[in-house]
C-alpha cells in the first residue's frame, strides 16, 4: 500500500512507461510483494558513491549507482520480476552494451531468467545471450560478439568464455546478480565464482536473491555488497498457503506402488517428481511408461539437448510427468504443475522448500505429496522442523493401492531389463545416449495399457 492506503502499481514504484508497458503485456496487473519491496531500493541511486573519473578525454562525472540488494523471497514469487525490472530501468537510462551479467546455478534457470528478460525489455529491444554448459561454445561466442546488453549463464561457463572467447570481457557491467545465491556460493561454484569477482568491476550493483540463504551469503556481504539492503518478503523457508502438503509413511518396498497408485489417481494433473539419483529418474520413467503414463526424464546425466527437449515436451503437455533430480529443483517456472511428488525425501531440508517451490505459484494452488519410507523418516522430521509445520497424512486405503502391485513390479522388471540391454549396447558402441528408451518404452506402454486397467479392476 502507498501511503494513502491506495495499492501500489508498477508505475507507483517509480517504474517508467516502457516498462509498465512490459508488465501489462505479460498480463502482470499489480507487482507481488518482493517486487513492491525490492524495486523502490533497487532503483534508488546512491549518491555516495558518485565520483569524477577521466576517460581519457574528458573529466566525466559518474553518478552513484542504486542499493545493493539482498531479496529473500520465496520460490515463484516474481524474484525474477524484482531484479530484472531495476536493470532495464536503469539500462533505458543509461543505454550500453553489456550491462549486465545474471548468474543461475542450473542451465534451465539460465534460459527462463533470459527469456523473462527478453519479454520485459521488448518494448526496449533489450538482447540477452545465454552461457550454459553442454552446449556448442562457438554458437555462444558468435552472439557475446554481437555485444548483447545482459549476459545470463552458469558459472563455469561464463568463465570459459572470459578466459577464451577473444574480445569478451565483463568490464563494462554495471550490474552483478546471484539468483538462487545460496546454491552460487556453495563450494561447488567457488572457484568459478572468485574468478569472475575477479575480472569485473567492484564499481557495480549487485542483487543477490534466493529462496533460502545460507549463512555464506553474509559472506559474499562482506566480500562485495555496499550497504546492502535487506529485503525478506516472507519468512525464511516459509511455503505458500496455496499448497497443499501432505506425507505418505510407507514400506519401502512399496514406494513404487504407491507412486503408481498417486500418479493414477491424479492422472489428470501435471506432476514433478523427484528422485535422489539420475539412474532412477531413467527407472521409474521407464517403468511409467510401461504402465502406460506419459513421463520423461530429466537429469544432469543427459545431453543439454535432450535435457530442454524433455522440459519443452513437459512443458507443452506432451509428456504430463517429469521425473527429476534436483536439477529441477531451483528457480524453474512451469505454471502448469499441479503436483509435486518426492520419491525420495532429500536429505537436505532446504531442499525440499525449492522442489515443493515448483508447484502453487504466483497465487495458484498446488499439492505437494511426501513419500517417506522407514529410512527417510529422520530427514523428514527435519523438513518439517524447517517449515514449521505438521502435514497431514495423504489418505489412500493400503489394500486399495496394493492392487497396483503386481503390475508395477512387472513394468519395474522390464524397465530393468530395458536398461541392462541398453547399457550393455553402450558398452559395445563405446558411448551413446539413453536415446532409446523413450520409443521403446512407448510402443510397449500401448500393449501394457490393457492389463493395467486390468489389474486395477482385479
Ligand atoms: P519467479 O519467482 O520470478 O520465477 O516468477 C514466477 C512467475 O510469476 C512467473 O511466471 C512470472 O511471469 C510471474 N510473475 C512475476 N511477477 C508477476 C506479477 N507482478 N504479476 C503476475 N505474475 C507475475
Amino acid at each position: 500500500m502507498e501511503e494513502d492506503g491506495s495499492p501500489q502499481t508498477f508505475k507507483t514504484l517509480g517504474l517508467k512507461e516502457e516498462l509498465v508497458e512490459s508488465c501489462e503485456i505479460l498480463g502482470w496487473k499489480a507487482p507481488t510483494k518482493i517486487q513492491i519491496e525490492a524495486i523502490p531500493f533497487a532503483l534508488e541511486v546512491d549518491f555516495g558513491y558518485s565520483k569524477w573519473s577521466f576517460t581519457g578525454k574528458n573529466f566525466v562525472l559518474a553518478i552513484g549507482v542504486g542499493k545493493d540488494v539482498i531479496g529473500l523471497a520465496q520460490t515463484g514469487s516474481g524474484k525474477t520480476g524484482a531484479f530484472a525490472l531495476p536493470i532495464l530501468q536503469a539500462l533505458l537510462d543509461a543505454p550500453q552494451r553489456l550491462f549486465a551479467c545474471v548468474l543461475s546455478p542450473t542451465r534451465e534457470l539460465a534460459i527462463q531468467i533470459s527469456e523473462q528478460f527478453e519479454a520485459l525489455g521488448s518494448v526496449i529491444g533489450v538482447k540477452c545471450t545465454v552461457l550454459v554448459g553442454g552446449v556448442d561454445m562457438t554458437q555462444q561466442a558468435i552472439s557475446l560478439g554481437k555485444r548483447p546488453h545482459i549476459v545470463v549463464g552458469t558459472p563455469g561457463r561464463l568463465l570459459d568464455h572470459l578466459t577464451n572467447t577473444k574480445g569478451f570481457s565483463l568490464r563494462t557491467i554495471k550490474y552483478l546478480v546471484l539468483d538462487e545465491a545460496d546454491r552460487l556460493l556453495n563450494l561447488e561454484f567457488e572457484k568459478a565464482i572468485d574468478d569472475i569477482l575477479k575480472v569485473i568491476p567492484s564499481e557495480r550493483n549487485t542483487f543477490l536473491f534466493s529462496a533460502t540463504m545460507t549463512k555464506k551469503v553474509s559472506k559474499l556481504q562482506r566480500a562485495c555488497l555496499r550497504h546492502p539492503v535487506k529485503i525478506e518478503a516472507d519468512t525464511k523457508y516459509s511455503t505458500v498457503d496455496t499448497l497443499n502438503q501432505q506425507y505418505c509413511f510407507i514400506p519401502a518396498k512399496h514406494k513404487d506402488c504407491y507412486l503408481v497408485y498417486i500418479l493414477n489417481e491424479k492422472q489428470n494433473f501435471t506432476t514433478m517428481v523427484f528422485t535422489r539419483t539420475c539412474e532412477s529418474t531413467r527407472l521409474l520413467s521407464l517403468l511409467l511408461r510401461n504402465i502406460g503414463m506419459r513421463a520423461i526424464p530429466i537429469s544432469g546425466q543427459m545431453s543439454q539437448d535432450k535435457r530442454l527437449g524433455a522440459l519443452n515436451r513437459f512443458k507443452a503437455g506432451d509428456c504430463n510427468i517429469l521425473i527429476c533430480t534436483d536439477v529441477a529443483s531451483r528457480g524453474l517456472d512451469i505454471p502448469s504443475v499441479d503436483m509435486v511428488i518426492n520419491y525420495n525425501i532429500p536429505t537436505n531440508s532446504k531442499d525440499y522448500v525449492h522442489r515443493v517451490g515448483r508447484t502453487a505459484r504466483a497465487g495458484r494452488s498446488g499439492m505437494a505429496i511426501s513419500l517417506v519410507n522407514q529410512y527417510e523418516v529422520a530427514w523428514y522430521m527435519q523438513i518439517e522442523q524447517l517449515i514449521g509445520k505438521k502435514l497431514p497424512k495423504y489418505p489412500a486405503e493400503e489394500a486399495e493401492v496394493l492392487v497396483f502391485f503386481e503390475r508395477t513390479s512387472d513394468a519395474k522388471r522390464i524397465a530393468l531389463a530395458k536398461i541392462k540391454e541398453s547399457n550393455g549396447n553402450k558398452k559395445r558402441k563405446k558411448g551413446g545416449d539413453d536415446d532409446d528408451d523413450d520409443n521403446e518404452a512407448e510402443g510397449f506402454a500401448v500393449n501394457t495399457k490393457k492389463s493395467f486397467r486390468k489389474s486395477k479392476r482385479r
